[in-house]
């Protein structure tokens, strides 16, 4: 016999139940995104790999380690699975010129991303993102906004224990102060810095400062601070983001450490952490990024984004009590004989051309098996057709969820009795 297959380690199915719950979630989350103005745009899962290169940069997690990447056999070029958004999306809008003829643009996607990491909960080698990105806005008030947008998410989630870090990663210039700042310290403290460490010293100590490596916390504790070399516009930028913040009661951590692992960031950087997921706490993070549009052959232009774990953030959602409502057909046709069936098949289509979802039994069986299958169904009403129902054109209604006795109703006045029986307030009222 042979083995059976196996989905890639890392790479969850997603279950019906499961699956359902992701859709209901989608659809909060799409009235979310659209109650701030924001626009749908959908991006290739595959990009060629020198994007990710230039916009995430050379020396990070991603690049270094994660990435799918591989050579189409067919023509050679180089390609790989997106591990973020961002770089598509704004690959995207210099390919089509978005900006300059449409002015800023507020736009989301939402699906796959994929990373070679170690798989464990909350972390996964294809996982889901919703991003968001600001494109052509460079206000602080951008940044507010994008920060505030995720707070009222995750009051309309009822999440609990969600807590907001910031920091300014300041201009590039200003960071390359703090970086011969920053080496300068490290290389005093070279010999107990980790392979990582030693590694990135050279190249980008500032993610040195993000470490999870509790050996180096005291070092880190102590390095030079962004914060102390950022000049006054920077400085202004960072202060107005906060002033927006206090207006809408939102607290924060100012959180020095806070770097980001993707090199396209500058100023406003942010994530929202939870304790209640363990190690991968963090599920939402983001921040401005001015500098990405010229980094990828675009003319300049301001932009800031974020993106949202969404496997975190429905681990968060459920330990909070949250429950996706499930989809429930309103009737299920239950018949039994053949010409009882066709006329079922008739019922059903007319129920569904007037808006009714409908779950015809297939497969045939008794009554009584039929209407155990009904009854599982949740559906609050069965059609029940017999040898005699089909002879007179006539249908039985049979209420299962409400009080009633199940009526013989010819198949032309379905729909009205129909909605008599689901809607009877409605019916009140016309009369
Ligand atoms: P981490 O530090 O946990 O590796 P990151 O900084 O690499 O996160 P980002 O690139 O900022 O993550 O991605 C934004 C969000 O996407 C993260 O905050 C997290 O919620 C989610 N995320 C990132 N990588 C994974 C993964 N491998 N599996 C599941 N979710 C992930
Ligand atoms: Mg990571």
């Amino acid at each position: 016999m042979s083995q059976t297959l196996q989905a890639v380690r890392g790479m969850n199915d997603i279950l019906p139940t499961d699956a359902e719950t992701w859709e209901y979630f989608e659809d909060i989350v799409r009235d979310w995104l659209q109650s701030y103005g924001y626009r749908p745009i959908r991006m290739p899962l595959v990009e060629p790999t020198p994007l990710f290169k230039r916009a995430i940069g050379e020396v990070t997690d991603i690049v270094e380690k994660e990435m799918y990447s591989f050579e189409d056999a067919l023509n050679g070029e180089h390609l790989t699975l997106r591990p973020e958004g961002t770089a598509s999306c704004v690959r995207a809008a210099i390919q089509h010129n978005l900006i300059p003829s449409g002015g800023p643009q507020r736009l989301y996607y939402y699906g796959p991303m994929f990373r070679h990491e170690r798989p464990q909960k909350g972390r996964y080698r294809q996982f889901h993102q919703i991003g968001v990105e600001a494109l052509g806005f460079a206000g602080a008030d951008t940044d507010a906004e994008l920060i505030l947008m995720c707070a009222r998410l995750w009051e309309d989630l009822g999440l609990e224990d969600v807590a907001l870090e910031i920091n300014s990663l300041g201009s590039p210039e200003e960071r390359a102060q703090h970086r011969a700042a920053l080496i300068a310290y490290l290389e005093q403290h070279q010999d107990k810095l980790d392979e990582d460490g030693k590694r990135r010293l050279h190249t980008n100590p500032l993610r040195i400062l993000d470490t999870k490596n509790p050996e180096l916390q005291a070092i880190v504790e102590a390095a030079p601070r962004l914060a102390d070399y950022l000049g006054d516009e920077s400085k202004a930028h960072f202060d107005a983001v906060q002033v927006f913040l206090k207006d809408a009661g939102i607290p924060y951590r100012i959180n020095h450490r806070l770097v980001r692992g993707l090199d396209y960031y500058n100023r406003t950087v942010f994530e929202w952490v939870t304790t209640r997921l363990g190690a991968q706490g963090t599920i939402c993070a983001g921040g401005r990024y001015d500098g990405l549009f010229e980094q990828l052959g675009g003319k300049p232009q301001p932009a800031a984004g974020f993106a949202i774990g969404i496997e975190r953030l429905l681990l968060l959602w459920q330990a909070c009590g949250g429950e996706a409502e499930r989809p429930v057909p309103d009737v299920y046709v239950v018949s039994v004989g053949e010409a009882a069936q066709r006329l079922g098949f008739r019922a059903a289509e007319t129920l569904r051309e007037h808006g009714f979802a409908v779950l015809m039994h297939c497969g045939g069986g008794s009554f009584k098996s039929q209407m155990k299958k009904a009854d599982a169904s949740e559906a609050p009403v069965a059609i029940v057709i017999g040898e005699d129902e089909a002879a007179a054109g006539e249908v039985g209604l049979k209420p299962l969820r409400f009080s009633g006795a199940q009526q013989r109703v010819p198949i032309d006045e379905l729909v009205e009795a129909m909605a008599a029986l689901m809607f009877p307030e409605e019916e009140d009222e016309e009369v």
